[in-house]
């Protein structure tokens, strides 16, 4: 911004007590924002960064809808900050907004996870009821209120693939001394069982896994699996996604710069963000069912779920993690806030859209 229109903007501002509400509106209105996003994700990234619903769709759709007025530069992971360093970079204000999966997070604040999936959690239906209605963006903002930061949902992946593994798991065993890549709560589990638990960018595992530097890994669904061409180096692909029943993106504001925007432009903020959490979900129920049928069809992947002893097995050690996660009063609020949600939707959703599925489709 210019000097001179700097200066214009702050006697505009002082006018108001002369002038009254309206100069303010029209000193506010001609306020250009140019914001930076970083992401965990890398450039091109199906999803994450390109495509319907991505974080450069977002940034696409708050320019088009504010008429310029804020502006919003995209960076994959690496180009301005290393993959996980969203949560530090808008906390400190070095950016505006960052695109990712809170469970990211979860070393700087254990509840983050329930924000993003929680291991045998909702689907994509029960977790929006959860997040708009259900208190859970209230939440959400309470818990990152001591840094700075606000957060919306902004994409979902709908429910996830458990992942790729090298050998076959047959029984609970099999998973022992496994090196796997896999971020969260899920991990925990996992590491239970006697798992080794790995946390890489997306843009490492292929490399991880060819090499053998890891023996497993899940990543997202098909189209984006296979993209990373996961099934060049593993064969298994587990599918149930009892980890991650519905992943959602976060868009993690800096508050200070989020306080500094006219209603109108929080308006587009959040309305896009809304609008990317359904149109990106869109995106892989098409993307997803063609990939797989490809997977399986064409490129010798062996497709199926766990075996049902080894999810029970899953299911034991999820319930220990989430007993431990609780001992956290902020994370305890969080669970049973989530958990009492889930018991209603549950019940419902029994009888309207599992049944659905179950009992009436056929
Ligand atoms: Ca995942």
């Amino acid at each position: 911004m210019s000097l001179i229109r700097r200066q214009f903007l702050s006697r505009a501002a002082l006018a108001t007590s002369v002038l009254g509400a309206p100069a303010l509106a029209q000193a506010q209105s001609a306020t250009k924002f140019n914001w930076k996003m970083t992401s965990a994700y890398g450039k091109g990234s199906p999803f994450y960064m390109d495509g319907p619903g991505s974080a450069t769709d977002l940034a696409k759709r708050i320019r088009e809808m504010s008429d310029g007025r804020l502006n919003i530069q995209v960076f994959g992971a690496g180009e301005l900050i290393p993959a996980f360093e969203g949560f530090d970079a808008v906390r400190a204000g070095t950016v505006e907004m960052n695109h990712a999966n809170a469970y990211f997070w979860t070393g700087k604040t254990a509840a983050a996870q329930y924000f993003t999936a929680v291991p045998f959690g909702m689907n994509f239906q029960g977790m929006n009821g959860w997040l708009y209605d259900g208190g859970g963006i209230d939440l959400w903002n309470e818990v990152y209120a001591p840094f700075g930061m606000v957060a919306l949902p902004c994409g979902n992946t709908g429910v996830q693939m458990t992942g790729w593994f090298k050998k076959e798991i047959k029984t609970v065993a099999d998973l022992k001394g496994l090196k796997m890549r896999i971020p969260g709560l899920a991990g925990k589990v996992y590491a239970n069982l006697g798992v080794d638990v790995k946390v890489l960018p997306g843009g490492e595992i292929f490399p991880a896994l060819e090499r053998g530097v890891i023996d497993a890994a899940e990543f997202v669904g098909p189209f984006q699996d296979r993209r990373l061409g996961l099934q060049k180096a593993a064969k298994y692909y587990y599918t149930t996604g009892w980890h991650e029943s519905s992943t959602v993106s976060e868009l993690l504001i800096n508050k200070a710069a989020w306080d500094k925007l006219p209603a109108d432009l929080k308006a587009i903020v959040t309305n896009a963000s809304a609008a990317c959490n359904v149109i990106s979900e869109g995106w892989c129920q098409k993307a997803n069912s063609e990939a797989m049928e490809d997977l399986i069809k064409n490129q010798g992947v062996i497709a199926r779920p766990l075996p049902d002893d080894v999810v029970k097995a899953l299911k034991v050690e999820t319930d220990k993690v989430l007993a431990d996660a609780i001992k956290d009063p902020l994370t305890k609020k969080v669970h049973d806030s989530y958990f009492a949600f889930k018991a209603k939707y549950d019940r419902w959703s029994e009888i309207s859209e599992e049944a659905y599925h179950l009992k009436v489709r056929g």
